[in-house]
């Protein structure tokens, strides 16, 4: 079933777009100073790498550089001017293969009968395997193995067949799968969301801009005022003081990403008007009703798991302290290549505070629970420093399936939640007790009902269509 997906993916080569953060500015005066500033504010997206396109001299040019974004431009500016232009467009990349070179890098460009196209793209489509054979066969020439080039080619064949309304519009009814994004037409700016509204995307305004970002804490960041997120479906064109709605695609019901709350989003960002933070406390709040531990005292797994821990220890009144100290520096062991020792590197990155641990009934709280090895290691760690119990909260679901749609979890086969039992989980990572929060307390943490939500990773049903997987509410697997 998975293994499918997974063949289509080796033959017709290797995705790298996942969840990243997309940025568009029209403005009156120079924008990349601009996009640049939005773009570190979106650093938690991706830290692969990053790029910003602009229109300026009847044409759209870019620049990519590798990792962050403050390093990245500050080598581009040491010997290159800042790209000139009133509009532009701006990608952070979360490449989780390991793919660190810029080649597929955002945004993505290209020229066509219709003038120089530039997109920044945030999400996943899922029938990439189809559509970019269907435009092989009209003569279109691949040069990355990204959804995104897919997704630009397309539009720029449709736009020039049915002009740029209808021509969005029919691109749109043949992707399937999450996509925020915004596209330039020479210097038209435009931003779209698929009718799932899977991944955010929301628009705001300076006193001469308007701007459009993966999420609010960019136009906090920009001193911009929040206007409203883009709606489901919505297509949107930017200008320098105004937007135009130019039509809404309906679906049945909206299905935005849960991670995004639970994990993803920076607390601060407010999505589909439902602040990130909030939505974190409750879950961890909801997880202390739903499954209440005698413990001395409440840790979380930082940076991640404090907001959920915090609820957690607000509404069991038992304490919160930091028991784990994160190492700054370290480098992220989630994406790490498989190379690298995993265990090392998490005690390069935590260490426990042994007076705030030893000897105490420890409940340990994160915000999920991926391949566990993050986990068992730190179950460890905490016992060596003394524990008496560990007992692990997890502020959200567990995760039982691959994610089609941005987020970085690709096989059952390295899912620790695919085929275990909460008791069977905590025996491996050595918990006394391990429990996670159910879909209908994330829901109602979140302040949405499950059917508002994408849900796939935490039942293997999905919102949309996916080659080898089932369809929200039917039984049977779609070939
Ligand atoms: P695992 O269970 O795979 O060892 O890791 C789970 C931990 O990784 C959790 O603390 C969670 O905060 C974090 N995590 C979950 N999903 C992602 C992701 O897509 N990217 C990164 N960088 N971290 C993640
Ligand atoms: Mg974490």
């Amino acid at each position: 079933m998975d293994s499918q997906h997974q063949d289509s993916e080796i033959t017709t080569g290797l995705k790298v777009n996942e969840s990243c953060a997309v940025i568009g500015i029209n403005g009156t005066g120079d924008v990349f100073t601009s996009i640049l500033t939005g773009l570190r504010s979106l650093q938690h997206r991706g830290q692969e790498n990053s790029g910003i396109a602009t229109f300026n001299n009847n044409r759209i040019s870019a620049v990519k550089v590798k990792g962050l974004v403050s390093e990245g431009f500050t080598r581009f500016l040491e010997e290159n001017e800042p790209l000139p232009g009133n509009v532009g467009i701006g990608h952070n990349r979360y490449s989780t293969q390991g793919l660190k070179d810029v080649t597929g890098a955002g945004p993505f460009l290209i020229s066509t009968m219709i003038g120089d196209m530039a997109i920044s793209h945030n999400g996943e489509i899922a029938n990439y395997d189809e559509l970019r054979e269907m435009l092989k066969e009209k003569g279109v020439p691949f040069t990355t193995k990204t959804d995104t080039e897919v997704m630009l080619n397309l539009l720029g064949i449709e736009i020039k067949q049915s002009g740029i309304k209808n021509g969005i519009r029919n691109a749109m009814e043949k992707m399937i799968g999450s996509y925020s994004a915004i596209l330039m037409i020479q210097e038209r700016m435009f931003a779209i969301r698929d009718p799932n509204g899977f991944k955010p995307l929301i628009i705001g305004k300076t006193k001469d801009s308007i701007i459009v970002a993966s999420e609010s804490c960019a136009l906090d960041t920009l001193d911009a005022m929040i206007l409203r997120d883009v709606e489901p479906g919505e297509v949107v064109e930017i200008k320098k003081d105004e937007i135009i709605s130019l039509f809404t695609m309906k679906t049945n019901n909206v299905s935005h990403c849960m991670f995004e709350y639970v994990y993803f989003a920076r607390p601060d960002s407010i999505i589909d008007g439902i602040e990130v933070y909030r939505s974190r406390i409750n879950m961890g709040r909801e997880l202390a009703k739903e499954s209440p531990v005698d413990g001395d005292i409440v840790i979380p797994v930082p940076d991640s798991g404090r907001s959920q821990a915090y609820g957690f220890s607000l509404e069991s009144k038992i304490i919160y302290d930091e028991g784990l100290f994160k190492n700054r520096y370290s480098e992220r062991t989630f994406i790490m290549p498989e190379f690298q020792d995993r265990h090392t590197a998490v005690k390069i990155k935590l260490n426990p505070i042994k007076s705030v641990v030893d000897g105490k009934r420890v409940i340990l709280v994160d915000d999920s629970i991926v391949r566990g090895t993050t986990m068992k290691k730190i179950i460890s760690l905490i016992r060596d420093a003394g524990a008496k119990e560990v007992h692990v909260r997890i502020g959200s679901p567990k995760i039982v399936a691959p994610c089609y749609f941005g987020i970085d979890m690709k096989t059952r086969k390295e899912l620790i939640g695919a085929e275990k039992t909460e008791d069977e989980i905590a025996r491996d990572i050595g918990a006394d007790s391990l429990k996670y929060l159910s879909i209908e307390g994330l829901a109602k943490s979140i302040g949405m009902s499950r059917k508002e939500l994408c849900t796939g990773c935490l039942t293997g049903e999905y919102p949309v269509k996916v080659k080898g997987e089932r369809l929200v509410g039917q039984a049977r697997i779609i070939d």
